[in-house]
C-alpha cells in the first residue's frame, strides 16, 4: 500500500510559502554559522578527532523517512562540521591541501543553485569555462590551448599523458583508440610504449600507466640529482638504452614542484629532450604551475611555455574548494581527436540549447560536469590575478623564514633543500646521541602529538630513508606567527617527548 497516492505530486522543493520560508531562514543560518567558523579558525583548534561517543550516528542504516532538515543540518553541524580534517586552517601544513576561500564557497552555492550541466551547449556557464581555460592558457604561456575542469590533478595529468598517448599512435599510422594499445590478429606487433619522468613524479604517474593500459612498467623513472630535480644525463641514457631494447619512448613528464621537496625540474632541458628526441612533452604543475602568476618567481618555470600539456590544481595553491582543476592542451585539435564520441543523442542543433558553443565532453572522460569554473571566475575578478600571486609568494617567504628558523635551532635539522613552499625537517636532541631510528620513532610520536593536540598540522615523508616532518605549504591564512608558533610546538615537544622515551 502505498502511502502517497500517484494523484499527489511530489518534489523536493518545500510543498507550502511557509515551507519556503522555512527552508530560507535555514539557509541564511547555515551561511550565518558557516561564515562564522571560518571567522574563528585562528582561535579554534587545528585538528579535533572526532569523539567516540559521536560516532555511533554513522553505523545508522538509511533513513526510510525523513527527520527534516533542520534537524538532518542539525547533526551536521554537532557531529560533522567540527570534525574535517582541519585543511581550512591557518596552521594546516600537510599534503598540500588548499583551504578554499569564503566567497568560493558561496559560488559553489550559487553554481549547486543553478545546476548547469557543463557538457557545453549554447548557455552562458560554458562561455565561463571557456573564458577561464582562455585566462590560464595565456598565464601559463600556452595561448589557444585547449582545456578541460577535471577534478583533480591526478586526472589533468592522466588526461594530459592520453593525449600524449593518441597523438604518438597517431604518428605511427596506429589508430589507438579503435586497437588500443593491444595487437589484434592480422596487426603486425607493437613495441611497448613508454614514458619518462624523475623519482619524485607524484604517484599518478603509476595509476596514469595502468589505466591507459600500458602497465606499470611503462612508467621510467629517472633518478635526481641532490636537490632532487631530474637529471637529464641520466634521462637520455635511459631513453637511448630503451629505444636500443626495442621499446617505444612517447613522452617525457617534467615535475613543476615536487610533492616532496618543492623541487621545481629543469624543464627548458626537457623540453630540449623531448623535441630532440621528438616526444611530448608534459609538466605536472599540480602546485607549481601557479608560480606564473606570481612576477617574483614565475622564472622558475622557465620552459614549461614549450610543453604540449600542462596540468594543474586550483584546490591547491589556487585555495579554490575541492574539487578544481585544469588540464591544458596545446594543440586544440588533437585534444578533441583523443576523445571525441558521437552519439546521437547529442547531436547539435543549428539552433537551440544544444547549438554550436563549446563541447567539454568532447575533451574528457566526463560526460556530465558541474561548473567548477564559476568559483574560479568570481574569485579572479573580485580580487584580480595580482592577488592569487602575492599570496603565493607570501608562502613562499613564510617558507623561508621557517627554514630560517631550522636552519638557526641547534636542535632542528633540515632533511632536504627547500627552494618553494615545501620544506622537511626534523627534531633532533641536542645531545646529537640519537641514531636514525630512533630519531624516525621521535619524530614520529611528535608529529602526533602535534596533531592531537591541535597545534598545527604539518605532514610527514621520507628523506633519504629519514622520517621527516613535512610542511608543504599553499595557505592564504596562514602569518608569520602561525610559522614561530609551529617551529615552537616543534621544539617543545620534541623535547618532551624524547624526555619521556
Ligand atoms: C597533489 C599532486 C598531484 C595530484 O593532484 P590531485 O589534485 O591530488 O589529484 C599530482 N602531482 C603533484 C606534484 C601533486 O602535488
Amino acid at each position: 500500500m502505498s502511502t502517497s497516492p500517484a494523484t499527489t505530486h511530489e518534489s523536493f522543493d518545500p510543498a507550502t510559502d511557509a515551507d519556503w520560508d522555512a527552508l530560507r531562514a535555514l539557509g541564511h543560518r547555515m551561511l550565518d554559522e558557516l561564515l562564522d567558523a571560518q571567522r574563528a579558525l585562528p582561535h579554534s583548534p587545528a585538528w579535533r578527532p572526532l569523539p567516540d561517543a559521536k560516532r555511533s550516528l554513522f553505523d545508522e542504516s538509511g533513513p526510510r523517512t525523513g527527520m527534516g532538515a533542520d534537524a538532518v543540518y542539525e547533526r551536521f553541524r554537532t557531529h560533522v562540521l567540527p570534525y574535517g580534517n582541519g585543511n581550512w586552517h591557518p596552521r594546516f601544513f600537510g599534503w598540500v591541501q588548499g583551504n578554499g576561500t569564503p566567497l568560493a564557497m558561496l559560488a559553489d552555492m550559487l553554481a549547486a543553485g543553478m545546476n548547469p550541466h557543463l557538457a557545453g551547449f549554447n548557455q552562458a556557464p560554458a562561455l565561463v569555462e571557456q573564458q577561464v581555460i582562455g585566462w590560464f592558457a595565456e598565464w601559463m604561456g600556452m595561448p589557444g590551448a585547449s582545456g578541460l575542469f577535471v577534478t583533480g590533478g591526478t586526472m589533468a595529468n592522466v588526461h594530459g599523458l592520453a593525449a600524449a598517448r593518441f597523438a604518438a599512435s597517431r604518428q605511427r599510422d596506429h589508430d589507438v583508440r579503435t586497437s588500443g594499445v593491444q595487437t589484434w590478429p592480422g596487426e603486425t606487433m607493437r613495441a611497448p610504449l613508454v614514458f619518462y619522468g624523475s623519482s619524485e613524479t607524484h604517484g599518478w604517474a603509476y595509476k596514469a600507466a595502468e589505466w591507459l593500459g600500458l602497465g606499470r612498467r611503462a612508467f621510467r623513472q629517472v633518478p635526481v640529482t641532490e636537490d632532487f630535480t631530474v637529471r637529464i644525463d641520466a634521462l637520455e641514457q635511459l631513453i637511448a638504452e630503451d629505444r636500443a631494447a626495442g621499446l617505444e619512448p612517447f613522452a617525457i613528464v617534467g615535475t613543476a614542484g615536487t610533492v616532496n621537496t618543492g623541487a621545481v625540474d629543469d624543464l627548458q632541458a626537457l623540453a630540449d629532450v623531448a623535441a630532440r628526441e621528438s616526444l611530448w612533452f608534459h609538466v605536472d604543475g599540480a602546485f607549481g604551475a601557479l608560480l606564473a602568476l606570481a612576477p617574483s618567481l614565475r622564472d622558475r618555470l622557465r620552459g614549461m611555455e614549450r610543453a604540449d600539456s600542462i596540468g594543474f590544481d586550483l584546490h591547491k595553491w589556487g585555495s579554490m574548494p575541492f574539487e578544481c582543476a585544469c588540464v591544458l592542451v596545446r594543440n586544440a585539435d588533437l585534444h578533441e581527436a583523443a576523445f571525441r564520441q558521437q552519439a546521437a543523442y547529442l547531436g547539435p542543433m543549428a539552433r537551440g540549447v544544444s547549438a554550436g558553443g563549446q563541447r567539454f565532453n568532447d575533451r574528457g572522460l566526463d560526460l556530465t560536469r558541474g561548473f567548477k569554473a564559476l568559483k574560479v571566475w568570481m574569485q579572479l575578478q573580485a580580487d584580480g590575478v595580482e592577488k592569487f600571486g602575492r599570496i603565493i609568494e607570501q608562502n613562499v617567504r613564510q617558507v623561508q623564514r621557517l627554514v630560517a628558523l631550522i636552519d638557526s635551532h641547534a636542535e632542528l635539522e633540515r632533511l632536504a633543500p627547500a627552494p618553494l613552499n615545501v620544506v622537511c625537517f626534523r627534531y633532533r636532541p641536542a645531545d646529537q646521541s640519537s641514531s636514525d631510528a630512533a630519531l624516525d620513532a621521535l619524530n614520529t610520536e611528535l608529529l602526533q602529538r602535534l596533531q592531537e593536540q591541535g597545534i598545527a598540522t604539518p605532514s610527514s615523508t621520507i628523506i633519504n630513508g629519514r622520517f621527516a616532518l613535512r610542511v608543504a605549504h599553499v595557505n592564504h591564512r596562514t602569518t608569520l606567527q602561525d610559522i614561530d608558533d609551529l617551529a615552537e610546538a616543534v621544539v617543545m615537544i620534541g623535547r618532551e617527548t624524547h624526555a619521556a622515551a
